[in-house]
């Protein structure tokens, strides 16, 4: 139990007191009915998008869309709360048997049902081969499956000239990241962990998290309840296990004390992340752009490039 679940018998919905309620949210202590829900979760994006000045004029938003339930909640949510900001989505076809099939679709379903522009791309145009065939050679696809998606988030942010991309990771993602880096005392790489992340490079965007307030239960119950396109398909590489066991071990004190979630993240965007942030700006190493594809890089190459490199020679 996630201290969320959904419970039977649950009387009338605390908003509207008229339906009965469908869901209970322990931590806000409100059993919902499914219309009363689907306000609550979009007023919640609503408000993080106005917290952490999300959205500027000006903006284009690039959507990830990895046709999974968040990032198809967070396209649909964002064209409801905002219809007119100017966006474009990518969806990146990481070539995985068995997933990449479905995710594909159902991101080119929810991008025609929604009215917007959706480009997809192949990892492998990229790396040369897809996360399927690179796991036949390397038993490690995460790392570089990861490094890859980054990379062509930004290129092809900036090449369809957007200022942000937006993705779909929520408080349960973030928290799963959060706890093992903490556990780690590596406070500084926890800094850069955060609802919004400014440019640091030309070629490297902001990025935004308008659901890091929402827990995997609620977008769930939300795309369901909308009945959203999404795959409900796990990575076969077992690309989250380890998040999804922190996931349980979170999931499990949240349970004890409900609200436990909120108040990581509060503490750690609003009390941690202040006092370190400028111990993290004195030790930015210097950001170089990548000599041979011009893209943000550490030393002489890029992380992409090397792994291109890594994998020619091999
Ligand atoms: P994940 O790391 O799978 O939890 O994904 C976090 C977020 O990254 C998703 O909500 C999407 O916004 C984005 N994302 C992940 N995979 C893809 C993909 N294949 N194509 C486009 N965006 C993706
Ligand atoms: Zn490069």
């Amino acid at each position: 139990m996630n201290g969320l679940a959904q419970v039977r018998g649950l009387g009338l919905c605390s908003r509207c007191h008229v339906r009965k309620a469908s869901l209970r949210l322990s931590y806000a202590r409100m059993s919902l009915c499914d219309e009363c829900f689907v306000k609550f979760v979009e007023r919640k994006v609503e408000r993080t998008l106005r917290e952490y000045d999300m959205i500027e004029q000006g903006d284009k938003l690039l959507v990830a869309l990895s046709g999974g339930k968040d990032s198809s909640a967070l396209l649909h949510i964002i064209k409801g709360l905002a219809p007119d900001v100017k966006l474009t989505c990518l969806h990146i076809d990481l070539g995985i048997e068995g997933l990449s099939e479905q995710c594909r679709l159902k991101a080119e379903e929810l991008a025609s049902q929604e009215g917007v522009e959706l480009e997809v791309v192949e990892l492998r145009d990229f790396l040369g081969c897809s996360i399927s065939e690179l796991a036949l050679q390397h038993k490690k696809t995460c790392s570089p499956c990861g490094l890859a998606r980054r990379y062509i988030l930004n290129y092809y942010g900036c090449l369809r000239g957007a200022t942000k991309i937006a993705t779909g990771h929520n408080l349960d993602d973030v928290l799963a990241v959060l706890w093992d880096l903490y556990v780690a005392g590596d406070l500084l790489e926890a800094v850069k962990l955060r609802p919004v992340t400014r440019s640091v490079h030309p070629k490297a965007l902001s990025r935004i998290k308008p659901l890091i307030e929402l827990t995997d239960f609620e977008l769930k119950a939300y795309v369901d309840i909308k009945a959203l396109p999404y795959s409900p398909a796990q990575c076969p590489f077992g690309r989250k296990s380890k998040l999804n066991e922190r996931k349980k071990l979170i999931d499990a004190i949240e349970s004890m004390y409900p609200s436990f979630k909120h108040t990581f993240l509060k503490t750690h965007v609003k009390r941690v992340s202040p006092l370190l942030s400028p111990l993290l700006a004195s030790r930015a190493t210097d950001r170089r752009s990548c000599a041979r594809c011009g893209m943000l890089s550490k030393g002489e190459l890029c992380g992409m490039c090397r792994l291109k490199e890594r994998l020619k020679s091999e």
